[in-house]
């Protein structure tokens, strides 16, 4: 289920979080349950709640978040490999209404995902 929206309140520093990348757009952040020796969380400034409501205007801004994970994964030694995900709505299993990448490294990944 989704709660509120958290992600607003780190952007705004109402919460804290260890955030480790910042511009006008896009904000990065550990994950609070890290599953990866490397978990970190980008997201738009913009709120779009889920990947479904995104807007051809968005595009670039997605593009941005790309380039973002890329400096952070090379930043953070993910040398050998990552993952990116993005989950949309309750069956994917997203649990924030804020549009976020889930940038994971450091161990060995596998396929199917659960
Ligand atoms: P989702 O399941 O929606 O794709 O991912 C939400 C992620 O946000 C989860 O991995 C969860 O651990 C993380 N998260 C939830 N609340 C907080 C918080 O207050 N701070 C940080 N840093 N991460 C959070």
């Amino acid at each position: 289920m989704m709660t509120e929206n958290i992600f607003q309140k780190i952007i705004d520093r109402q919460i804290q979080a260890d955030i480790v990348y910042e511009d006008e757009q896009c904000l990065a952040f550990r994950d609070i349950n890290p599953q990866a020796p490397v978990h970190v969380l980008i997201i738009p400034k913009k709120v779009i709640r889920t990947h479904d409501e995104i807007q051809e205007s968005d595009v670039e801004l997605l593009g941005k978040l790309h380039w973002v994970a890329v400096q952070l994964a090379r930043e953070l030694g993910l040398k050998d490999g990552y993952r990116l995900v993005i989950n949309c709505r309750e069956q994917a299993g997203q649990t924030v209404p804020h549009l976020h990448m889930h940038l994971l490294g450091g161990r060995e990944m596998h396929w199917p995902p659960g």
